[in-house]
């Protein structure tokens, strides 16, 4: 088998397995309960905190809460923060290209009368930050901002972004940082507020962290027994909180370690596939080495998918519509592919874990798998 799906999700480590287990049966009591046992609990989630604080490098200015995952922490980051601060200004701004749990906040907030600017994307992945530039008033109030796209692997630079918002006070800098966290070099301090999920870095499905300035408030999106100082309400998850907690320190590790070995996974992908008349190339060498997104010049990228995974490699295209059909993707038109381009791509996302030699067996099959199907 031959796991190429890590931008969808990752298959949990052995570690962050074992550190679930021991916190379902050591740390089972509810962290808002008043008890001995309780009390423990909630230390115990001060204590990952703090911890998790430490691995991002970051000051006691900042602070935690624990979500559902990623699309939580988004609309609430987000929403959170504009309901919050209604009064300051109307104007948010963010790009064409993010994940759908940031673009349909934005959305939804436009259809509610917010202004909202749609940063176009360069060529080379970049924002225009001359657009940018003209675009910020003193009525914008947020930037929200991807670090790595998840489709193309495209890196923005979140330094010149932070640069040319901070002339203006009251708009606060968020980034989706997804899929950008261990695989990345990112400076966390740069940003007011920032989005990870666990299942991205081998952790777990169902834990999603915000971190977020402490002197930002938050209107809450969930409303309950008021945990988290009521940003989000619900009981805390602690075993997942804990198995998050050891997957992030792994994967910053990780990176350092296997970034050189990606680089040249990834290097070796694009080479071969430039050699394929049939296909055109999306991700630049350049990018984010963790994903390489191409298209099918003249067949179905759900067929050369399913085919493949016939052979026991996975892959992904853009969300399925259905199992012949996939909708076009609006990243790949936000970077002005055709049509056709757009609705056929095909998404290898890496991880640690592979190797070369599984990088090899993909071209190989891939190359077989094309000759087999027909145009279509
Ligand atoms: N943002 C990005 C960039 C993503 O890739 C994803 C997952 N595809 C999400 C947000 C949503 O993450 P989650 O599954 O944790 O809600």
């Amino acid at each position: 088998m031959i796991y190429f799906d890590n931008a969808s999700t990752t298959i949990p480590s052995k570690e962050v397995l074992e550190e679930f287990t021991y916190f379902s049966n050591n740390f089972y009591a509810n962290a808002n309960s008043v008890h001995s046992l309780g009390m423990k609990s909630e230390s115990m989630v001060a204590r990952i905190k703090e911890n998790i604080l430490k691995e991002l490098k970051l000051n006691s200015s900042y602070d935690i809460i624990f979500t559902s995952g990623a699309t939580e922490s988004n609309n609430l980051a987000i929403r959170g923060y504009v309901l919050k601060y209604l009064s300051r200004g109307r104007q948010i701004i963010t790009t064409k290209i993010e994940h759908e749990s940031v673009l349909n906040v934005f959305k939804d907030l436009e259809n509610k009368g917010f202004i909202v600017k749609y940063l176009d994307v360069t060529d080379d992945g970049k924002i225009n930050l001359n657009e940018l530039k003209k675009l910020m008033n003193t009525e914008t109030i947020l930037v929200s901002i991807m670090g790595v796209n998840n489709e193309v692997g495209n890196i923005f630079n979140l330094e010149e972004v932070k640069n040319l918002i901070s002339i203006y006070p009251k708009c606060k800098f968020h980034s989706d940082l997804v899929q950008a966290v261990g695989k990345s070099n990112i400076n966390f301090s740069l940003l007011d507020m920032f989005t990870l999920s666990g299942h991205k870095i081998h952790g777990l499905k169902g834990i999603g962290v915000l971190v977020k300035k402490k002197s930002i408030d938050l209107e809450p999106i969930i409303y309950g027994g008021e945990q988290q100082n009521n940003y989000r309400s619900g009981t805390l998850d602690l075993p997942n909180i804990a198995a998050f907690n050891v997957a992030l320190k792994i994967a910053l590790k990780n990176y350092a370690i296997h970034k050189n070995k990606i680089k040249e996974i990834h290097d070796y992908l694009i080479n071969s596939l430039k050699n394929n008349d049939e296909i055109e190339i999306n991700s630049r060498i350049n990018w984010c080495p963790y994903i390489v997104s191409f298209s099918l010049k003249s067949k179905k990228a759900s067929v050369v998918i399913e085919a493949l995974s016939n052979e026991g490699i996975y892959v992904n295209g853009v969300s399925a519509c259905n199992s012949k059909k996939l909708a076009p993707s609006y990243v790949l038109q936000a970077f002005k592919k055709d049509l056709n381009i757009s609705e056929n791509s095909i998404r290898i996302s890496l991880s640690n874990e592979n190797s070369l030699l599984e990088a090899e067996v993909f071209i190989n099959t891939l190359n077989k798998v094309l000759k087999e199907i027909k145009e279509g």
